[in-house]
């Protein structure tokens, strides 16, 4: 994510965007920054990090209270946390300062490898499905290609939706035996089940071929979506089968047309989407997030 802080201090340091984050060299550093929930973040990737360095890093972050941070291959992601006011530009912008000094100073004449093959090449910053690389010619004509076969690959793939979507159901129906357990045993929990619906519609609708794409996870998720009603109105038939103490569907049907027992059965297929709907919504940004279609590789933004 980018928020206006980071925005404005990459501007003022000259750097560039992608959709979610800033990016560009300082002196000899390679730096991202971004914003996440709560905390701000900075990526510093530098020509060499050894022990010394490494320590000097950590006596600077010392200094600034900072507790949060990973090495990271040739850098360093240090995580600043915001617990009710955000974390100050100014201070991010003191400290990346202090870092490219120190590291400027030390390897003036270097610069980081390619973050692809590791080599010692000239690179360039490129964005590779929105995320900031710092890469080679050679890794830049090696993504190209292979990004544009991926595309030439999904462009091609047959639609399948129909097939996927009947996938989904499918598989999913073995998901109804938990809604029964859960509904028999712990009645509006039965909602949980939603998860089982989502997972098993997913490898359904692969087994079946669907299209990878983002019209395959809208499908999926009206498949766990139906999946729900059907299963709180089979789970729901079976505790009254349990009650009768027999399976008797000509008395299931007058019970059901009952309207006290409509408007039950109503209000657990409502409970079970108001529990399942985080999860629904959860599910189906990740997939759109993982199954976006076309991959892109580019040169970042100007502010
Ligand atoms: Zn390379």
């Amino acid at each position: 994510m980018l928020w206006p802080g980071i925005k404005k201090l990459g501007k003022e340091l000259n750097l560039k965007r992608t959709d979610s984050e800033v990016t560009g060299m300082i002196k000899n550093c390679f730096v991202k920054m971004y914003d996440g929930n709560q905390i701000k973040v900075l990526e510093l990737f530098v020509p060499q990090l050894n022990s010394d360095d490494k320590n000097e890093v950590i006596k600077k972050l010392e200094s600034g209270k900072i507790k949060k941070y990973e090495w990271l291959s040739g850098g360093v992601k240090i995580i600043f946390q915001e617990y009710i006011l955000p974390y100050s530009v100014t201070k991010i912008k003191e400290l990346l300062d202090e870092l490219v000094k120190y590291f400027y100073g030390k390897y003036f004449d270097q610069k980081p490898s390619c973050q692809h093959c590791g080599e010692n090449n000239e690179t360039e910053i490129y964005c590779i499905n929105n995320t900031a690389q710092l890469i080679c010619g050679n890794c830049y004509a090696q993504y190209e290609r292979n990004i544009k076969n991926e595309n030439n690959d999904y462009l091609n793939t047959p639609n399948n939706y129909l097939p996927g979507f009947l996938g989904a159901l499918l598989f999913a129906v073995p998901g109804i035996l938990l809604t029964i357990l859960l509904f028999t045993f712990l009645n509006s929990l039965a909602a949980v089940s939603a998860v089982a619906y989502i997972l098993l519609g997913i490898i359904g609708y692969k087994k079946f071929k669907g299209k990878i794409s983002p019209a395959g996870a809208v499908l999926i998720i009206i498949a766990g979506l139906v999946m729900v009603g059907i299963g709180v109105i089979i789970a729901y038939s079976a505790v009254i089968f349990r009650e009768l103490q027999a399976v008797n569907f000509e008395l299931l049907i007058i019970i059901l047309k009952m309207p006290e027992v409509q408007r039950e059965l109503m209000i657990n297929i409502v409970m079970s989407y108001i529990v399942s709907v985080v999860y629904f919504a959860f599910q189906f940004f990740q997939m759109m997030k993982d199954w976006k279609k076309i991959k892109t590789i580019s040169k970042p933004k100007e502010i």
